[in-house]
């Protein structure tokens, strides 16, 4: 049975703007050694402005309307920064969202694809030429089967992220680890700025989830993971503990999650843990 004082952590939690989805889960994250964290909107704030056009062939603006064009439905923070930088109102027809990897569309007449160097690839883009020695996500363009060019969009990390991770460590976290679909140059400069002890870049949503299995199975203790999740569904609920954003985060995501932060600050769960570790002294 549940000891009564974690039904009061619940409480308590709630006024911190935390919603502790059962009792239970109070025990569980006191049990976490791996916290597993996504980048885009959870460590870093989810808000892109475009940085850098580098156009092929086109101009500048063109480049810029053609990303606007396919990304206008998109929910993507990515695709919000390119629809806002164009002042383009035209949208592109049969848009699909390719889940970690960009979106694909028809422009007049013609496939126009807008992602990451993986979608260049699976695509077979013509003359497809990576952007590099930036730092920054980095968002292709094709159209018609023929490379368009680059658009850099910069991020920024929250501001409480790295007090946090630090606070977490200090109460019993072993490994903080950082997923991303994004690409490793990237990944690497904000694991680097916020003293992540492991990164790994370039992961498709499936990829995370067969990442947060794999460090179950080392039996290091439970596994958390914490995402915004517009993909990250499947790994929020198939982790031990799944904590969401609860602002910027997805429905979907909310109600996968085990844990939401209402505030999306990461110094938040590091305020639950301290409160789940007081409760269960009081348990004992
Ligand atoms: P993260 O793992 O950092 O949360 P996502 O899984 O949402 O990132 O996306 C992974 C990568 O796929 C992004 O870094 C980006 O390069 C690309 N991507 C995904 N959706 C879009 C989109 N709508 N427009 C452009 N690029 C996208
Ligand atoms: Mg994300």
């Amino acid at each position: 049975s549940v000891p009564l004082s974690y039904f009061s952590g619940i409480g308590a939690a709630s006024k911190q703007g935390v919603l502790v989805k059962g009792s239970n889960y109070l025990d569980v994250l006191n049990q976490v050694k791996i916290m597993v964290f996504d980048k885009t909107g959870t460590l870093t704030v989810g808000h892109f402005t475009v940085s850098q056009l580098h156009p092929v062939g086109i101009s500048s603006a063109e480049l810029l309307k053609l990303a606007a064009v396919a990304e206008r439905k998109s929910p993507h923070p990515i695709a919000k920064a390119l629809v806002q930088a164009s002042n383009t109102r035209e949208e592109a027809k049969k848009i699909t969202e390719v889940v970690g990897q960009g979106v694909k569309a028809q422009y007049q007449g013609k496939v126009l694809l807008v992602g990451n160097a993986k979608l260049m690839h699976s695509q077979a883009v013509k003359a497809f030429v990576p952007l590099t020695g930036v730092t920054g996500t980095v968002v292709y363009v094709a159209w018609d089967g023929q490379f368009k060019g680059a658009i850099l969009v910069a991020d920024t990390v929250k501001s409480s992220a790295k007090e946090a991770l630090g606070g977490l460590k200090q109460s019993g976290i072993t490994q903080t680890i950082m997923l991303t679909g994004d690409n490793e140059a990237t990944a690497k400069a904000v694991a680097t700025e916020l003293g992540v002890d492991q990164v790994y870049a370039n992961l498709l949503p499936e990829d995370k989830l067969k990442l947060v299995r794999r460090f179950q199975k080392t039996n290091q203790g439970k596994v958390a993971f914490v995402g915004d999740g517009l993909n990250d569904t499947p790994v929020l609920a198939g982790s031990d503990l799944g904590i969401a954003m609860g602002a910027l985060g997805s429905d979907a995501a909310i109600e996968a999650a085990d844990i939401v932060l209402m505030n999306d600050e990461p110094s938040s769960i590091l305020v639950v843990r301290k409160l789940a570790q007081k409760t269960r002294q009081i348990a004992q």
